[in-house]
């Protein structure tokens, strides 16, 4: 046998020249301001803002705290969030942190998102929000979710935790709903290190994030009940520096993605998104036919270093510290049988034939 060969991970993160972070350190250490609306900070919203063409911008420390705040900003503090089972933990455990419940509802077998025609059945008297999840990056449809809403009095916010960069109808996907979430950590696309956001595109709901995340107060003004989820300089110039990148990293991943397609044959199926989507590449997940024919590819990977990962597994709605079990049987198949193949800047077209090559295999 030869040498070892490298291990090939799901992900692995982008790291800017080190000279171009190193300069934005050196401008940090000119400001003496390392965090709380630090000029580094600023300039970091603007420009994302530009980037996205969002009305409202609010850099925090993670994701999972940006969702926690779009709850607390919408006044929801008890009562039932309509929600997916296929997604990360962590939009579940935020309902759950708030106090709240977590009604699932089903997914799309096409998109993986939450299937629209079964919100309804779903909505009762203790219903406040629809919680939906662009997963994978691909759009919930948003305008279904938004006249449902409208109709049953509900707000809506987005999980767009993979949604960076990711169009719909020419607008970013994450200027839709009341409040819209996104997460920068480093196994995320586009990364401050650590770091989310919180989008929103009325004023009065911005000023109330604001404060929020800053544990409510204006200088000696206490307005409302806060908590601290500010980012600091060292976040917001790695965002500075990652973000001139994002159009190049995005590029790199459609190619990478695009050879997946071509050499997969039809022993895999990966999830289709909707119409007048500008997609981001956020993630290559593939659908298997059977759990056994996943785990076997699994093990034949990792037999050649290569560890593609179960995203998502399993479905929420099995999570053993829920109160009550929901029955999601499409997204407990989807989850029983997906996982996200390697795919990264760097990942090289060689590396990608080999893993064509062993999940085609007989
Ligand atoms: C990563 C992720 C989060 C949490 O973001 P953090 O920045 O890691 O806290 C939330 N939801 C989804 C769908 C995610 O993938």
């Amino acid at each position: 046998m030869g040498l070892p060969t490298e291990r090939i991970t799901v992900t692995k993160v982008f790291l800017p020249p080190v000279e171009e972070y190193g300069e934005y350190i050196r401008r940090i250490w000119a400001n003496g301001q390392i965090t709380n609306q630090g000029p580094l900070l600023q300039e970091f919203d603007t420009k994302v803002k530009d980037h996205l063409g969002v009305e409202y911008f609010h850099f925090v420390t993670n994701g999972t705290l940006a969702l926690q705040i779009a709850l607390r900003a919408l006044d929801i503090n008890d009562g039932e969030i309509i929600t997916t089972p296929f997604s990360y933990v962590a939009t579940v455990s935020s309902i759950l942190w708030e106090r709240c419940t977590p009604v699932f509802v089903d997914i799309e077998p096409e998109t993986f998102c939450i299937d629209v025609n079964k919100i309804e059945e779903a909505i009762t008297s203790k219903t406040k929000a629809i919680l939906g999840v662009h997963v994978f990056g691909n759009p919930c449809d948003v305008e279904a979710i938004q006249s449902l809403a409208a109709k049953h009095h509900l707000k809506v916010i987005y999980d767009g935790a993979h949604a960076f960069g990711v169009t719909y109808r020419g607008k970013s996907l994450l200027g839709y709903g009341d409040i819209s979430t996104c997460s920068f950590h480093a196994t995320k696309l586009f990364h401050t290190i650590e770091g989310g956001a919180v989008i929103v595109n009325r004023k009065e709901l911005s000023d109330k994030v604001d404060l929020i995340k800053q544990f409510g107060h204006k200088g000696d003004e206490h307005f409302m009940l806060g908590i601290n989820a500010k980012a600091s300089e060292v976040q917001a110039a790695m965002g500075l520096c990652n973000l001139k990148y994002v159009d190049e990293i995005i590029k790199a991943r459609k190619i990478a993605s695009n050879l997946y397609t071509e050499l997969l044959g039809d022993s895999v199926r990966i999830p289709i998104s909707r119409e007048g989507v500008d997609y981001n590449y956020a993630y290559y997940p593939v659908l298997f036919k059977t759990e056994e024919q996943l785990i076997k590819k699994i093990k034949r990977l990792n037999e050649a270093n290569i560890y593609p990962r179960r995203y998502f597994y399993p479905s929420l709605n099995k999570l053993s510290y829920l109160q009550e079990i929901q029955s999601c049987p499409v997204s407990e198949d989807i989850a029983s049988r997906v996982a996200c193949l390697p795919l990264y800047v760097g990942l090289s077209n060689e590396i990608i034939e080999k893993i064509a090559r062993i999940v085609n295999e007989k």
